[in-house]
This record gives C-alpha cells, structure tokens and sequence, in this order.
C-alpha cells in the first residue's frame, strides 16, 4: 500500500468533529480501535461525553438557518464539490475502512468507497428536485399549495460494518435538503465518519452542517436522541437497540426513521439456473464477512435442487481466501471485533445441536489465529423455528432449507420477523412476479442478491424497521410539508362562520 492513512496523525486534536474543527471528547472515557485482523490497538481517543453532543447540536443549531435558507442550486453546487472532494481522497478512504473495520481492501475500494461517491453526486443532483403537488383551488374559494421544508437539526445513529456508507446515507439526503446533522457513528470504526465530515469542510460546506460525535450508544446515543434541539432521530442498527431508540424518540415527539436488523431469504425454484444461484447464495451470504443487514442469510431450496445446491455452496464456500485484508488476493477479512466473532461462533456452536455443520463452524488456525477470522459456514438440516434460521447471527453463515410447492418457498421466506431484503431466483416470468409480489421485504432482487443503487430505495418491512435511505424517496424522511391555504373571496363574513354566528 502506498498511500497508507496516519490515523494518529489524522487525529490528534481528538475525534470529535464540531463546529469544523476536531476536538477531543469530554466524557473521561476512552475507546481503542483495535484491528480486527491481527488483534492489535490502533488509536486510543476521547469518547464523547453530552457536554459534547450539546456542542454539536448546538453547532449543527446555529448552521441551520443559513443552510435551509440556501438556494437548491447552491446546496446543490456544494455538494458536487463535496463528491470531487470524496473522489480525490478515495484512496484514504478505502485505507481508513479497512484498516478499521478488516475489510478486504478489494470491496473498500470497488463497493464502499464508490458507492458513497456515488450517493454524493446523486444528492447533489437531487438536491435541486424538491418537488410537491401542483396549487390548486380546492373549494374554490382558496389557492392551496404544499411548502416542503427541513426539519432542522436531524441526530443519526450508525453502526460499525459499513461505517463511510453508513454516514453517506444519513447524512447527504438530510443535508440535501436543508437540515443539518449531527452524526454518532459505532464506538468501533470513528475515523471514515470524521473523514466524510472533514472533506465536506473542506469542500466549502459551512461550519455545523456536518458534525460528528464518536461515543457510546447509552450516553452520547441516548442524549442524542432525547435532546430537544433535535427534530428527527434517523436511527440505522440493530432491532433491539432500535427499539430503545424508538422509546426516547417518541417521548419527545420526534420524527423517526429506523433502518434496523434483517435475515434475507434466498429463494431458488427448481427451474433455477444452479450455477447462478450457487455463486449468487455464497457471494450473497458472505459480502462484508456476512455483516451485511442484507446479506443472504436462508437459503430455502426447491426439492429438486436442493442436493446439488448444498454441495455446490460447500465446494465454493470452501475455495474462498481468508486473509490479510490489504492483500489483494484476500476475499474474506475478519469479523468486526472478537466479541462478534465469539456470538457468531457460539450460535453456530448451538445448531450442532438441531442441524449439521456442512462445511466451516471453526475459526481458522495458523497464520490469522490473531485475527476475528470465522470460516465461511453452511449449516442444513435446521429447523424453520431454530435460532439459526430465525435470528440475525452477522457473519458468514449461511442456513439452507428445502421447500416442495412454491405456497411453502414463498411461507417460509415471510416466515421471520425481519422484512429488509430478499431473492428470488427462477427463469419462470409469473414465479418471479409471485415472489416480488408476496414476499415482504423493502426489496425482491431477481437472479441476484446484493446491489444496491443510489436511485432506489432501501429500508424495512416489519422489524426491519421503516422509512427510506438513498434515493428521492428519502426526502420523505427528512422534509416536513406545510399546507399554505390563501383566501381567494376578499369578503369579510365567510360562508363557513355560520357555523359560529348562525343567521346573525
Ligand atoms: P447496534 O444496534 O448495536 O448499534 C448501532 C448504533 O447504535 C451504534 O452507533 C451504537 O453505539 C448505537 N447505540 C447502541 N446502544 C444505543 C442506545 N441505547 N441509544 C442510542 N444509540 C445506541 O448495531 P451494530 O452492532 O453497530 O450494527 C449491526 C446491526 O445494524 C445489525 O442488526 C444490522 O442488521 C443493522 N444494520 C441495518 C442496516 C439497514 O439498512 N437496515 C444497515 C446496516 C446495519
């Protein structure tokens, strides 16, 4: 690696970025990041504290008025700018995430990195569509027209497997539209966050648009969300933790946009071509070491299929290259921390139990023994109401199941509390359009399982939460309409105050 990212030097003034500047955290407490791959301490730094998280609502408050008042067209310029910006730093970026988060530095540079650049030039686009109904004389005797406007200043919460994604998803399309934002990334991988801030800044986004507070989710977390100079809470992790955000949003009467757990099923009928799902269900299951909230996660299978797609997944599962994540050559990195890999590993642990380990259930040995590494894992033959097939596990383990008619596919695959994404897999036209049909999830891909686009949208059914990131969609989430009623009749006594004054 040649241009390798001095994260000591990066952040030495302290990893909270408010107001445009670094400063370090108040909360007398402090996290290492710890490299997932060799298990060693990166960079120690000052956790926020409230005082901290009042700082940046405080900045994020007083850079409001100036950035909603913003025409489109120079929130717009700005964030072209902020896309070049991102551009030009792309190799620092995917440095900084994988070194963090132990991703291959193949998927930091081809999908993290990209997609992000990509989301800054969408919303830079996006930024100038507002749009709203048309005005119109709805009882004759008024003009009515929509106003959409920003909320204000927008908290988010971010987890840790996608960190720069993460913050691009929160943050653009709310400041696109003209709120600024104050964003608490996972304790875990602080430093691609305060990257994204700092290249805004210095793309000549104004100070407080942009702030980002790196703490824990019970002090930072929770005082983000309850604090009142906060109008809308925009919460992506885990359902459980959603929940809990969920509580102190709504006691304060605030908007909320939950992007929370999933458990995808894969569907593949027997006219499937074997091969596609096959590679499709291992890339699918495995992207990002399996910490993907959509990643393959159940394979169900039609009868037919089902023996050759089991040993084709193993035979591929097993080809796949652990290794450093700055190696090129490596497709799988570790975990996140060896606290995730410990839960993945003591789920798998329990299924030996109910179903059968077909390949994997071991973290390897030798030379990334340091490393958060898990195998790649297939467990068959559990049953649909087992942990394994109903609970997000978050690594690289994939359930298969058989099914026999298409009623019992398409039932088992709605059959968890989860609703974010889905495949289905077929040749068959009116199969395929069943399973979009029925399936509830905020999305069905057909014959691939994974991509993501700026213009479309993404987010949950059921626990899976609700509201939209990326796309115009997300406007939704992060704009207010505001009804402007004008009388038309210039008269004085209006026809509806008789319901006041009778005949007088
Ligand atoms: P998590 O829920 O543990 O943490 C997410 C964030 O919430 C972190 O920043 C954490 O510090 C914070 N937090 C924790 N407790 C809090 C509290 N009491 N109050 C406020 N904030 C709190 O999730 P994670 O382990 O970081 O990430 C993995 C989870 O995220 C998985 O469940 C995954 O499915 C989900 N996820 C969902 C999407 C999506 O788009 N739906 C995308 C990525 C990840």
């Amino acid at each position: 690696m040649g241009n390798r990212f001095q994260v000591q030097d990066r952040f030495e003034g302290g990893a909270q970025y408010i107001g445009g500047q670094l400063r370090p955290g108040t909360s007398g407490r402090t996290h290492t990041v710890v490299n997932p791959a060799t298990g060693e301490g990166i960079h120690t730094y000052e956790l926020a504290g409230t005082d901290d998280v009042d700082a940046a609502v405080a900045a994020a408050k007083a850079a409001f008025p100036g950035w909603s008042g913003a025409t489109p067209g120079e929130r717009s310029d700005a964030l072209h700018g902020f896309a070049a910006v991102l551009a030009e730093q792309a190799e620092d970026f995917a440095y900084a995430e994988s070194l963090q988060c132990g991703k291959p530095i193949k998927l930091s540079r081809e999908f993290d990195v990209p997609g992000t650049i990509d989301n800054a030039a969408f919303f830079a686009g996006a930024a100038r569509h507002l749009e709203g109904k048309s005005a119109g004389e709805y009882d004759g005797d008024h003009t009515s027209y929509i106003r959409r406007e920003a909320i204000g200043v927008v908290g988010s919460i971010a987890p840790w497997n996608y960190p720069l994604q993460m913050a691009a998803w929160k943050v653009l399309p709310a400041i696109a539209a003209g709120n600024t934002i104050v964003l608490k990334p996972a304790e875990l991988t602080p430093f691609t966050s305060l990257m994204f801030a700092q290249a805004a800044t210095e793309a000549g986004l104004p100070d407080g648009v942009i702030n980002v507070v790196t703490g824990a989710g019970k002090d930072a977390g929770e005082h983000l969300v309850g604090h009142p100079d906060v109008a809308m809470t925009s919460f992506t992790g885990s359902t459980p933790v959603g929940k809990r955000v969920a509580e102190i949003a709504t006691a304060s009467v605030k908007r909320l946009h939950l992007e929370l757990g999933g458990k995808a099923p894969f569907l593949v009928f027997d006219d499937a071509d074997l091969e596609a799902a096959i590679h499709g269900a291992v890339a699918g299951a495995l992207i990002n070491t399996g910490q993907d909230c959509t990643a393959a996660t159940r394979a169900y299978v039609q009868r037919p299929l089902y023996d050759a797609f089991v040993s084709g997944v193993a035979e591929l599962m097993e080809s796949v290259r652990l290794g450093d994540p700055f190696d090129e050559s490596t497709d799988l990195g570790p975990l996140i921390s060896f606290a995730q890999r410990d839960r993945v590993a003591a789920v798998v642990d329990r299924a030996r139990s109910y179903a059968r380990i077909v390949t994997g259930g071991e973290a390897p040995q030798g030379a990334l023994k340091d490393g958060a590494y898990y195998r790649p894992t297939l467990i068959a033959d559990a049953a649909q109401d087992s942990e394994a097939v109903q609970d997000e596990i978050f690594g690289p383990v994939l359930v298969v199941l058989p099914f026999d008619s298409d009623d019992e596919g398409i039932a088992l695959a709605n059959d968890t509390p989860y609703g974010l994404a889905s495949s289905a897999w077929t040749r068959d036209v009116f199969r395929a359009h069943r399973a979009t049909r029925e399936i509830k999830a905020g999305c069905v891909w057909v014959n691939d399982h994974i991509p993501i686009l700026s213009e479309m949208p993404h987010g949950g059914y059921k626990a899976s939460g609700f509201g939209k990131d990326m796309s115009a969609y997300s406007f939704e989430e992060y704009t207010q309409v505001k009804h402007v009623m004008f009388d038309n009749t210039a008269v004085a006594r209006k026809d509806w105050h008789r319901t006041i004054f009778g005949d007088r």
